[in-house]
């Protein structure tokens, strides 16, 4: 199985629209996709009932648990659950009042018109902070988008400004509500390890999280057998996708991820939705 279940489009992030994106996946030969843009299903929505390739509607909630900030993704959600749609309101409202404050840091600093220069960016997506990356490259402050997080917008840089996302057990609560399983995204990107991490993964199954992702873009085989262990550990099944935003990440395995054999794939639980 090729499977990819954390990519984003123009929804969010990603540089490609949900068409253009479904239509690689089938070209680099997915069996399965799901589009998971930060925040917001409307890329799924967006899409038309007939696809070329097996499809999961998703999304990648923002989340704190103890002061951090993660990812939780939601796969075979409800696109049109009202309870969906009130969490896309909650997330967007927090996106639109970050950026203000964003915006204000940048303009201290000289860049000119930050706020209307992110949205034009975002072109109707909640602003993220890649919107604001894009705008300092546009109006020559930083050289290219990786630079701009570097200097600015990375976390602890001084324009990356705190956000009270919903707590990790209420991105969960939301997920199920609206039918998805919730799988915690990337869970070695955010520094943690050991104790930390085992302790993340038990609250998050606690909280009605069912699975972790294993293998997460092009990341080292040291990261997926660490991951691979917590998910034997803990029970939580396992997903796996390439968090491709741009075609120019031409290192992403885009559409074809997979798992080590011995664990549960998360999608084994949703085959009746999408074979
Ligand atoms: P946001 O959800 O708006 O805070 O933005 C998070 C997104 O910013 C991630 O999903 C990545 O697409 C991007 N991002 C975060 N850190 C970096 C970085 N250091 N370099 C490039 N992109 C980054
Ligand atoms: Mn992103
Ligand atoms: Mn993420
Ligand atoms: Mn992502």
């Amino acid at each position: 199985m090729q499977v990819d279940l954390h990519c984003h489009s123009t929804a969010s992030d990603g540089a490609l629209t949900p068409d253009a994106l479904v239509a690689l996946a089938a070209e680099r030969g997915a069996d399965l996709l799901a589009i998971t843009d930060h925040d917001t299903a409307a890329g799924c929505r967006a899409l038309p009932a007939r696809l070329p390739v097996a499809f999961l509607p998703g999304i990648e909630l923002s989340c704190r648990w103890r002061d951090r900030t993660l990812h939780v993704l939601g796969l075979g959600i409800d696109p049109e659950a009202a309870i969906l749609r009130a969490a896309e309101a909650h997330q967007r409202a927090l996106r639109f009042e970050r950026a203000e404050r964003i915006a204000a840091r940048l303009a201290a600093r000289g860049v000119p018109a930050p706020l209307e220069g992110a949205l034009a960016q975002a072109n109707g997506a909640a602003p993220g902070r890649v919107h604001f990356a894009r705008h300092l490259v546009a109006c020559g402050f930083a050289a290219d988008e990786a630079q701009a997080f570097r200097r600015h917008l990375g976390d602890g840089r001084d324009c990356a400004v705190p956000v009270a996302w919903p707590a990790l057990e209420t991105a969960v609560a939301w997920i199920r509500a609206a039918g998805g399983e919730a799988v915690l995204a990337h869970p070695a990107r955010s520094r943690l390890a050991g104790e930390t991490l085992r302790q993340l993964a038990a609250d998050f199954a606690a909280s009605g999280g069912s699975g972790l992702e294993v293998v997460c873009g092009a990341q080292p085989p040291a990261v997926t057998r660490r991951l691979a262990a917590l998910c034997r550990a803990t029970g939580l099944a396992a997903s796996c996708g390439s968090d491709f935003h741009h075609p120019a990440q031409h290192w992403l395995p885009f559409g074809r991820t997979g798992l080590p054999a011995d664990l549960k794939p998360i999608w084994e639980r949703r085959q009746a939705t999408w074979a």
